[in-house]
């Protein structure tokens, strides 16, 4: 079977530009306020050859209450399903409970996990980028979605795990 990778974070972290990113095309929905993509979107993906399905996920209506929780079950589903998981974070922001909670699905689900630390467009975010490693996740992979910076390195690390 084809290998899943689930993409998953906190709203706004920059899930579905990373996502367009790795396909090549603008297909999952970005927008500045979050909420806007369907729960999990299933997409075809290849990289260096290599068929994988990646899912996008997490647009829902944001409700300040219900925050956490929704974080957590939307990553428990997409995890449950997948083969090996993203975790984006955004380095310009730093660590927040919301993706605190995403990293205790995510070592309870035992899946292999690369983490991204998005946002980082140029050389002097790689600090921030680095503080991530306080997520006890591994090596925080600097990713820019937006410009590209760091993507070929980010998926052949992905692939690795698969
Ligand atoms: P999602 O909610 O996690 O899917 O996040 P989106 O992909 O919708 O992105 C949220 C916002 O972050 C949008 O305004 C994006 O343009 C922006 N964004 C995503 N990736 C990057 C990046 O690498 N650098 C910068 N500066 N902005 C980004
Ligand atoms: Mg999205």
């Amino acid at each position: 079977a084809v290998p899943v990778v689930a993409v998953v974070g906190r709203p706004n972290v920059g899930k579905s530009t990373l996502v367009n990113r790795i396909l090549g095309r603008r297909e999952a929905v970005v927008q500045d306020v979050p909420g806007v993509t369907r729960d999990r979107v299933f997409y075809d993906a290849d990289w260096n050859g290599r068929k994988f399905v990646l899912v996008d996920t997490g647009g829902w209506a944001p409700d300040a209450a219900g925050m956490a929780a929704r974080i957590t079950e939307q990553a428990e589903l997409a995890v449950a399903t997948a083969d090996a998981v993203l975790f984006v974070v955004d380095a310009t922001v730093g660590t927040t409970d919301d993706d605190e909670a995403v990293v205790r699905v995510l070592r309870r689900s035992k899946k292999p996990v690369l983490l991204a630390a998005n946002k980082v467009d140029d050389i002097r975010a790689e600090a921030e980028a680095a503080s991530m490693w306080n997520l006890g996740l591994g090596e925080p992979h600097s990713v820019s979605a937006l410009h590209g910076r760091g993507s070929g390195d980010l998926l052949d690390a992905v692939l690795k795990l698969l």
